[in-house]
């Protein structure tokens, strides 16, 4: 049953080619339009959010989104995605949850640009997936003697959105029987009558995960009116508020803090939330979105990195604790993260969760995908390399990043009771309908956020009286806004944005300049003694593709960057903390840093903090900073908050100070120079019963929290065996004192001494103490791992430093 009338398939190749012409037959084209939901929203959404085939970007975003579906969505090898379904079990325990992802992802992709090869890709996809649902309703990678405890209700929660997205969308309803009878399945397994299974303990995160499945539940019943769907959600929400249940929203109402939420565990919560506010809008139950609020306001007030991230190791930390380098910044919370706000958005119509989308959007999305659109980083962290990969094995995020793409045509451009609301402000068209049903088709010409002028053509089908509201972004004092030449006042509204209530006329011009200006932040707690620099919305990094080595020095400076000798980032800092000492300019982004027509660099002036290829310590030198989102692109060493020179700098307590290992080993360099590139290592070919890596201090210091950085991973040792007990935190509390053992590092990996635990260089390791401790020498020691090597064991350590708060 085909009951959607599609445009024109067309071609990604031809839209770039001709895309006047295209762009013409798309004015004309018949539009894609959803199948109606059964059962109306108790909630009106305030922003009408747009079939992604309304709006085309063709600017920075619109070309990430256009590489996000031509080298990631397109050519993702559709027998990977369904391999752990046609064999079961899945080659790991959340394999199952790729295939829905996916799906979900391309569908939109598919109805921004009419692609005809993803959309056979769908069909096909989604066909087979159907293919390996069980007698009983099962579609979930697991044997059936392991089901229904650790992810295959959240791969089911997957296959849910994934199909019901791709039925709503193509009008293929063959696969919704298979999501009804997932549905059934879900209703007559779990629940709280005698001989069901308790759903918090069908997985992870004290139930978050299986109980996430709410968001697709409550689409289902929207779909289909089944109210036992409905009956299903509202169990649901009574299990987050048992006894051993997460107690979402009940914490969220009294505490308002998302790290008392459970176990604190970010992508699920956030999941959950999202669930909560589509169950929300079905049955207007205003607590939910008053803890969905609370929520929002302590991530934004007290959880957030500088960048839109969310977390470290996958969790909701403490008040103002974002180490820079530590599992920072999981894709899939940044995704999530991303479509809260985008529902807050939709219900509320407030400007406040478009500028998080922007932020998020500009820098941590765009950061953790690689510029090609091929691949995606795991943890996109403030400073190192970043951990790109292009298949599906072991990494959730690989799933998640390219839903985010997609989902930017939903609501960059958005329409409600007033008219037209103006979210993001990218290059391209939009034809929209007013809620009157009348056409409205906004061209948007700009460089932004490469230059701060925007002009946005109105073409209204006739003349009409209507809004176009705009967003005026918070971190920017000095906007101004003209209609054909004409001055308007900037006021934002009640909900944020200045309005423009006129009569409209074909033609009818906005120019909106938002001016661009650097922005210094000074760091505090673990970032002390550092700053961060913003152009406009962008977060910028320094990165050693643009640490040119001066010529003074010696330095091969070739036309081409990617020849040219490079400082160690780790050798910089800048002069001083005010801005205007640091002459800041911006610059055409050379080759092959360019990555789009309005990409620049920023030069600001740079100071040694080292002796480094033949300049002294504190020497002059132009340093190029990049937009987080493209910085690390080419594989190289980044950083966002920039040291100050040392007599500025009060952060990490151990900097250059004296330091001492067990053995001295084969492998020469620093723990205390911040340097997560080199390591030194214990190797003499011996076994050893014990390894430390020690700090000594010339006056005691307070410590409160103690940061390790693994070394390196060798086939025959090179980090701590764990299977007698984690590394310890050691101190003196004079200088003459023994060592005490006074923490381990809980979050080290469960390693033996055969087994690194799949630990990488640099990888980090934060213990912040019960108690502060004043001490005069710190160390970590632990048993040294011997590999594949049984005749000798060695360990090795990158960084190891120490804060006062
Ligand atoms: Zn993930």
């Amino acid at each position: 049953m085909n009951q959607i009338l599609r445009g024109p398939k067309r071609s990604k190749a031809k839209v770039s080619s001709v895309a006047f012409f295209l762009a013409l037959l798309t004015l004309n084209a018949a539009e894609i339009s959803l199948i109606p939901e059964k059962i109306i929203p108790a909630i009106a959404d305030r922003q009408d959010f747009q079939v992604p085939d309304r709006t085309h970007l063709t600017g920075w975003v619109g070309q990430r989104i256009d590489v996000n579906e031509a080298n990631r969505l397109v050519k993702l090898d559709a027998t990977r995605l369904l391999e752990g379904y046609r064999k079961r079990p899945g080659r790991q325990s959340w394999d199952g949850e790729h295939v829905g992802k996916w799906l979900h992802a391309a569908t939109l992709a598919w109805v921004n640009t009419g692609d005809t090869a993803l959309r056979e890709k769908l069909d096909s996809i989604a066909a087979e997936l159907v293919k390996c649902q069980l007698e009983d309703g099962y579609l979930g990678t697991y044997i059936e003697k392991e089901r229904w405890r650790s992810w295959d209700v959240w791969a089911h929660k997957y296959n849910l959105i994934g199909l019901l997205t791709y039925v709503r969308y193509t009008g293929n309803t063959a696969p919704l029987t298979a999501c009804r009878r997932m549905g059934d399945l879900l209703c007559n397994t779990f629940g709280e009558e005698s001989g069901k299974r308790d759903i918090l303990k069908a997985g992870a995160h004290v139930g978050m995960a299986p109980t996430s499945v709410l968001e697709p539940m409550v689409l289902l019943y929207r779909l289909t009116g089944e109210t036992r769907y409905l009956d299903f959600c509202k169990y649901i929400l009574r299990a987050w508020e048992k006894p051993d249940g997460p107690k979402i929203i009940s914490t969220l109402l009294s505490a308002k803090r998302v790290d008392k939420v459970a176990n604190g565990k970010a992508y699920e919560m956030l999941s959950c939330l999202n669930g909560a506010l589509e169950y929300y809008r079905t049955t207007g139950e205003s607590e939910i979105l008053q803890a969905c609020l609370n929520a929002w306001q302590d991530i934004v007030d007290h959880r957030l990195y500088l960048t839109g991230a969310a977390s470290y190791w996958e969790v909701f930390h403490g008040d103002y604790d974002f180490p820079n380098v530590n599992n920072v910044g999981e894709t899939c919370v940044t995704v999530t993260w991303l479509q809260f706000n985008a529902q807050l958005l939709r219900l509320t119509g407030e400007a406040r969760f478009a500028d998080q989308l922007e932020h998020v959007i500009l820098n941590q999305l765009l950061g953790a995908q690689r510029c090609d659109g091929a691949a995606w980083g795991y943890y996109v962290q403030m400073e190192g390399t970043k951990p790109y990969s292009s298949n599906l094995d072991g990494h959730c995020c690989l799933s998640s990043g390219p839903r985010g793409l997609a989902l930017i045509p939903t609501f960059a451009l958005a329409t409600d009771a007033d008219g037209i609301v103006v979210n993001l402000y990218d290059a391209g068209t939009a034809h929209l309908h007013l809620r009157d049903h009348m056409s409205v088709t906004l061209k948007t010409d700009t460089q932004y956020p490469g230059n701060e002028r925007i002009r946005i053509t109105v073409e209204p089908a006739k003349t009409k009286s209507f809004a176009v509201k705009l967003r005026i972004p918070a971190w920017c004092p000095r906007a101004t806004i003209e209609v054909n030449g004409h001055v308007e006042r900037i006021r934002a509204d009640a909900d944020g944005y200045t309005s423009i209530q006129r009569s409209w006329k074909r033609g009818d011009q906005i120019s909106l300049r938002l001016r661009l200006e650097a922005r210094l932040v000074a760091g505090d707690h673990m970032n002390q003694g550092k700053v961060a620099l913003f152009y406009g919305p962008l977060v910028l990094a320094a990165d050693e593709a643009l640490l040119a080595k001066p010529a003074s020095t010696g330095g091969k400076r070739a036309a081409d960057w990617s020849d040219t000798e490079r400082l160690p980032i780790n050798a910089i800092a800048v002069p001083s903390p005010n801005l205007a000492a640091l002459k800041f300019t911006e610059e055409a982004a050379p080759e092959p840093i360019k990555t789009w027509a309005g990409a620049q660099v920023f030069r600001v002036r740079g100071v040694t903090r080292k002796p480094v290829a033949a300049l002294r310590r504190d020497a002059s030198l132009p340093l190029h900073l990049i937009p987080f989102a493209d910085a690390g692109g080419t594989g190289t060493h980044y950083k966002v908050w920039l040291p100050l020179p040392r007599e500025l700098y009060t952060g990490n307590l151990l900097l250059d100070a004296q330091e001492s290992r067990s053995r001295h080993g084969n492998l020469g360099g620093s723990i205390t120079d911040e340097d997560f590139q080199t390591a030194v290592v214990t190797f003499d070919g011996k076994m050893a019963a014990e390894d430390w890596f020690a700090v000594q201090l010339d006056e005691p210091v307070l410590i409160k929290r103690v940061l390790f950085g693994h070394g390196k991973t060798f086939h025959d040792g090179g980090w701590f065996d764990a299977s007698a007990g984690k590394p310890r935190i050691q101190v003196k509390l004079s200088k003459d004192g023994a060592w005490e053992t006074i923490a381990e590092l809980t979050d080290y990996p469960s390693t033996t001494s055969k087994d690194s635990a799949e630990m990488d260089g640099g990888e980090s390791f934060i213990c912040n103490l019960a108690t502060p401790v004043k001490a005069c020498a710190i160390r970590v020691t632990g048993k040294p791992a011997c590999g594949d090597n049984p005749q000798q064991a060695f360990s090795s350590c990158a960084e190891l430093q120490a804060f006062s708060e």
